[in-house]
């Protein structure tokens, strides 16, 4: 069929960060797109990720911004939190940003279906409404879900999903998962005045992280009053006549919370979407196949973002539908999205960010390695009596002074990231850093000033 017999050159399922850029510069370059989805237009990142947890993390805060404020001279009588406030503000903020991306992908000429969209056949899609839509490219872009682990009374948990709609900032928490979810919500709740306990199946937490920071961010918690539970799995779960939930955990004995949120990982959302009708090729976690250019096995169908788990970030998925789009309707030579050397953060109280290697992965790939720490109580802590320190952590390449990993944790540590990962991936050297002066006073001028 010539691209003029199918209904449209594109159709993208599922409307988040990747459906919507490669939708949006596939019809800036002429294509004719069309794009479905069955939640709300922005994925998870806008509508219950990313997006309302920052603002929630920014609210948190204010827990101890409120604290310190007294010994800046600021008297504070009579504070409270009222959470239903807080969340229906961001929620409403969230309505308008849903707007804002459906908005755009109208003033581009992207027909959008509010509804599920299936593969039904050879360069066939059939929406929920019975309506059968044929289109030369198909671009699967539904990102991921929750993982749920299996045990009884799973159906009384709690996921991110439903963390931003509570009725009520619960007592006691049980966060089960050490990753981003688990310690981000964990500062969130606890800032919030809840009794927090992470319970991991490992003993690490945010395993992926430099042990420095993975330490530092534990005993942090820990002085916080989060507890945590390393080793455990959950063997069930009962819903009790008040509305509580008994626990119970291998090696504890059973013990008593207001909510349990799982946040054990995220599973592609592969299912029902009839690829196995066109024979496109999973992965073990039911993730898409792609090469390096988004195309799966399939030579009509691509697939971008969260449902291929190569590097779950919003920003990843975006370059991936943007390279897509580019290299498909963009009549450029096709090029694929680097996936080396991306910064990334945990928005935990204090953050985490991170680009490049860790100290072990640098000593196992390079062998020599240089590493400069700076392990500081930043001003701020200083004057507000807060007895937090912040760490920082640069590791270089003996043989040529390379930089080959920056490593912190520290308030604002994931906003000077993003200027430090620039130098990292440019391949700047610690000679280039030290000869950079320093802004004073600031946590940021340790990074030029590491010895
Ligand atoms: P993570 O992958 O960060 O962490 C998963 C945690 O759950 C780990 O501690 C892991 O244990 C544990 N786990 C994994 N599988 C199971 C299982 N089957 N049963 C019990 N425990 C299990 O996942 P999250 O859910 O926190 O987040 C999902 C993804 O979303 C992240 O990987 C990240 O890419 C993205 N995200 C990014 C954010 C950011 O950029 N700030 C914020 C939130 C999410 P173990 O210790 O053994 O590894």
């Amino acid at each position: 069929m010539a691209a003029t017999e199918y209904d449209y050159d594109l159709f993208t399922i599922g409307i988040g960060s990747g459906g919507v850029r490669a939708s949006r510069v596939a019809a800036a370059h002429g294509a004719r797109v069309a794009a479905a989805e069955e939640y709300r237009v922005g994925g998870t990142c806008v509508i219950r990720g990313c997006v309302p947890k920052k603002m929630l993390v920014y609210g948190a805060h204010f827990a101890e911004d409120l604290e310190d404020a007294k010994q800046f001279g600021w008297n504070i009588e009579g504070k409270s939190f009222d959470w239903v406030r807080l969340r229906d503000h961001v929620q409403s903020d969230i309505d308008r940003l849903e707007g804002l991306y459906g908005e755009t992908l109208e003033n581009h000429n992207v027909t959008v279906f509010r509804e599920r969209a299936e593969i039904t056949g050879d360069h066939e899609i059939t929406l929920a409404s019975g309506k059968v839509i044929t289109a030369k490219y198909i671009l699967v872009a539904t990102g991921a879900k929750p993982h749920m682990p299996e045990f009884k009374g799973n159906e009384h948990t709690i996921t991110s999903n439903e963390a931003f709609h509570l009725d009520a900032i619960p007592d006691r928490v049980l966060i089960a998962g050490g990753g981003y979810i688990a310690n981000e919500f964990a500062g969130i709740f606890n800032e919030f005045g809840s009794k927090v306990t992470i319970a991991n199946r490992s003993d690490v937490i945010l395993r992926s992280y430099d042990p420095s920071l993975r330490d530092r961010l534990l005993q942090i918690s820990l002085g916080k009053g989060i507890e945590f539970c390393f080793n455990v799995e959950f063997e069930w779960v009962e819903k009790q006549e008040d509305g509580t939930l008994l626990v119970k955990m291998t090696g504890h004995e059973p013990r008593v919370f207001d909510q349990v949120m799982i946040a054990t990982g995220r599973s592609p959302n592969t299912e029902g979407l009839g690829l196995d009708k066109v024979g496109v090729e999973l992965g073990k976690k039911g993730e898409i196949k792609v090469d390096a250019f988004s195309k799966t096995n399939v030579d009509y169908i691509y697939a971008v973002g969260d449902v291929t788990d190569r590097v779950q970030l919003t920003p990843v998925a975006i370059r991936e539908g943007q390279a897509f789009a580019d290299s498909t309707f963009g009549g450029v030579e096709p090029y694929a999205v680097d996936h080396s050397c991306i910064p990334s953060a945990v928005f935990s109280h204090p953050p985490i960010a991170s680009v490049g290697l860790t100290e072990g992965e640098a000593r196992n790939s390079l062998g020599s390695i240089k590493v400069f720490q700076s392990d500081f109580r930043p001003m701020k802590n200083v004057v507000a009596g807060r007895n937090e320190r912040g760490l920082y952590k640069m590791i270089v390449d003996a043989a040529n002074d390379k930089i080959v990993g920056i490593h912190m944790i520290a308030p604002e540590a994931p906003e000077i990231m993003q200027a430090a990962a620039v130098a990292v991936k440019a391949g700047l050297t610690k000679a280039d850093f030290d000869d950079t002066v320093a802004i004073h006073p600031t946590m940021a001028e340790e990074l030029v000033l590491l010895k």
